[in-house]
């Protein structure tokens, strides 16, 4: 039997953090989470770029370089009230202004206030959106049913339960790996705030246990898994991805499929 729960490097264990709205703090949560080696996604409203300098919207994207720019909509209304015309410009002119300064495919996003419904998805996946993230804690770490509707774990301020579950589980036989903490960077407001959140960032640092990953790095990979091909005695694997990917056989061996190879397992 084989089993698609290693992740990369070999990890058993995956920690991500979103943030929303990419307001004013995010350069001191951006300096925290890269002096603490952690990774995480900025889902953006390109409205501020509205009466930025050109200058000032290279530096604004630049500040996320270790992370992930993702869309939030241009202008963060309610898309479940809109109509079909608005939603995609919404979506798609989000888009096209963070392309302009990310030079990657922005194709992950988050809801404004977490509202969608079945037309919202429909309608992401039309533009070429592959993964949003709601505001709806499971308390739990799985992967989602529906990249397009991406349950985070919690809300940073939810956190110190789920985190102490997580850590306490680090070694054991555990088949739900992926710690997944949203929040917005405005809602630190005081010292006191920011020294919680670096205190919860701290707990998960510097762990040999977990891949600290992006939001689009946890799709990438989890589906680069499912692409690849295995022959019916499970002996030889190929692996159509630019990927690696680690696979588990009989729970005990672990084998790397390099990106675009074929494998035939001893
Ligand atoms: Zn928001």
């Amino acid at each position: 039997m084989l089993q698609f729960h290693v992740y990369p490097g070999g990890k058993r264990r995956i920690v991500t953090f979103s943030y929303d709205d990419g307001s004013k703090n995010d350069p001191r949560l951006v300096a925290l989470f890269n002096k603490y080696g952690v990774k995480g996604t900025f889902h953006i409203n390109s409205r501020r770029f509205a009466e930025m300098s050109e200058e000032d919207k290279k530096d604004y994207v630049a500040r996320y370089d270790r992370h992930e720019v993702a869309c939030h909509t241009v202008n963060h209304g309610w898309l479940t009230r809109m109509p079909a015309s608005s939603l995609i410009n919404e979506v798609m002119d989000d888009r096209r202004t963070l392309e302009t300064y990310t030079g990657y495919p922005v194709v992950g996003m988050s809801y404004p206030s977490g509202d969608y419904d079945d037309r919202v998805i429909a309608a992401l996946s039309a533009c070429g959106i592959v993964y949003s993230r709601t505001t709806k804690a499971t308390f739990n770490f799985g992967f989602p049913d529906n990249w397009l509707a991406w349950h985070p774990t919690c809300h940073h301020r939810d956190a110190e339960k789920p985190v102490a579950e997580f850590l306490a589980r680090l070694d054991s036989e555990w088949y739900r790996p992926l710690l997944y903490i949203w929040g917005h960077s405005h809602e630190f407001k005081t010292e006191e705030d920011w020294e919680r959140q670096e205190n919860l960032v701290a707990s998960l640092a510097g762990l040999e246990q977990v891949w600290y990953a992006t939001n689009i790095e946890i799709y990438n990979y989890i589906e680069a898994t499912r692409r690849v091909l295995v022959s019916a005695d499970e002996r030889i694997l190929h692996n159509p991805s630019a990927l690696d990917v680690w696979v588990e056989r009989d729970k005990k061996e672990v084998f790397v499929i390099p990106a675009g190879e074929t494998v035939t397992l001893p």
